[in-house]
C-alpha cells in the first residue's frame, strides 16, 4: 500500500515538475521574440515631493505577449536576465524613458528626472556607463535628470568594477538610487562605500503605517540616517493618505505610489503633468 502511495507520489511529483517546465519554455519561448515583435512598452509611475509636486517618475517595464497576455515583471524580468534578453530589453527601456524624460524637462523645467531600474545582469554583461552616456548624447536628456535605481544585488557583487561604473555614472552626473531599501543585507556599509544620491525604502516597510509601531519607528530611523547622509528618500507603495500624512511629518523627500496614480503610458503620464501643473499653477 505504503509503496502504491509512493509511486502516486512520484507521479504527482513529476507530472508537476513536469507542466512547470512546459510553462517556462513557453514563456522563454515568447519572450525570445518579445522585443523584436513591439511586445513591450514602459510606463512611467509619478515621484511626488511632500508639497503634491511631481518631481519626477520611474520607468517600469510591461509585456502583453499575445500568446500569455500580460505578463507581470516579477515573473518575466528574473528568466530575461537568466536568458540575458534584459541586456537588449534594457538599453530599449534606458532609450524610451530618456527620450520621454528629455520632453518631460523641457515642459516641465530641469528639476524634472526619470528613474531607470537596472541589474546586476546588465553591469555584468555590458558597460553599463558607456551605455548610458551614448544615451544621454542621443536622446539629449542632460545626465543629471536620470536616476538609476540599483538594488543591493549590484552593490552585494562587491567588486572594484562596479564601484567604478557607479563613479563613472556620478562623475557624468547620473543619479544613483538603491531600489527596495531594506529588504537585503548589510545595506549600511553600501550607503557608505558607494556614491548613491537616492534611496527607495521598499513598500514593505511602508504597507502597515501608521498603525504598526516597529514600522513606524524602522521607517522614522530610515529617514534621518539617509537625511544625514545627503540622501534624497522615496518612499514606495504608498496608497493611503494616512502613509502620506505620517511621511510628510517624517519629512520624507518624494513619495510613489498607488495613492497618487498607478503606472502610466507615455501619453497619459503628459497628460497627467499638464493637470498637475495647472493645479499649481492655479494656488
Ligand atoms: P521596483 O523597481 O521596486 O518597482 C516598483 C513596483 O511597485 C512596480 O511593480 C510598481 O508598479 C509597484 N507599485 C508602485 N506603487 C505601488 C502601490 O502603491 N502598491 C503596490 N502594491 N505596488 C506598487 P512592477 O511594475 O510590477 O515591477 C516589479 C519589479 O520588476 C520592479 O520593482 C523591478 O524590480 C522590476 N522591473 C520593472 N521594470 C524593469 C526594467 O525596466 N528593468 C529592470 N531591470 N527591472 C524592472
Ligand atoms: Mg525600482
Ligand atoms: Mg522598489
Ligand atoms: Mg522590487
Amino acid at each position: 500500500k505504503a509503496k502504491e502511495h509512493g509511486r502516486d507520489c512520484f507521479q504527482f511529483y513529476t507530472s508537476a515538475m513536469h507542466e512547470h517546465a512546459k510553462a517556462r519554455s513557453k514563456l522563454e519561448g515568447a519572450l525570445h521574440k518579445a522585443l523584436v515583435n513591439r511586445e513591450l512598452s514602459v510606463v512611467y509611475q509619478p515621484i511626488v515631493a511632500v508639497d503634491g509636486r511631481t518631481f519626477g517618475c520611474e520607468a517600469l517595464m510591461r509585456w502583453h505577449s499575445p500568446l500569455l497576455g500580460a505578463v507581470s515583471p516579477n515573473d518575466f524580468i528574473p528568466v530575461s536576465e537568466e536568458l540575458g534578453l534584459i541586456v537588449a530589453m534594457g538599453e530599449w527601456v534606458l532609450y524610451q524613458a530618456c527620450a520621454d524624460a528629455k520632453n518631460w524637462v523641457t515642459q516641465y523645467g530641469t528639476d524634472f528626472f526619470v528613474t531607470v531600474n537596472v541589474s546586476s545582469t546588465q553591469f555584468k554583461r555590458q558597460d553599463v556607463s558607456s551605455l548610458v552616456a551614448k544615451v544621454l548624447r542621443d536622446t539629449g536628456l542632460p545626465a543629471a535628470n536620470l536616476t538609476i535605481e540599483i538594488t543591493e544585488t549590484v552593490l552585494a557583487d562587491n567588486s572594484v568594477y562596479i564601484l567604478q561604473q557607479l563613479q563613472t555614472l556620478r562623475a557624468m552626473g547620473v543619479e544613483l538610487a538603491i531600489d527596495d531599501f531594506g529588504t537585503g543585507y548589510s545595506s549600511l556599509s553600501y550607503l557608505k562605500r558607494f556614491p548613491l544620491t537616492k534611496l527607495k525604502i521598499d513598500r514593505e516597510f511602508i504597507r502597515d503605517l501608521p498603525d504598526d509601531q516597529e514600522d513606524c519607528a524602522l521607517v522614522s530611523a530610515i529617514i534621518s540616517m539617509a537625511s544625514n547622509l545627503n540622501l534624497k528618500v522615496v518612499a514606495e507603495g504608498v496608497e493611503t493618505a494616512e502613509q502620506l500624512a505620517l511621511l510628510a511629518s517624517l519629512q520624507c523627500t518624494y513619495t510613489q505610489g498607488y495613492l497618487h496614480s498607478k503606472p502610466l503610458s507615455s501619453s497619459e503620464f503628459s497628460y497627467y503633468l499638464k493637470s498637475s501643473s495647472l493645479d499649481c499653477a492655479s494656488l
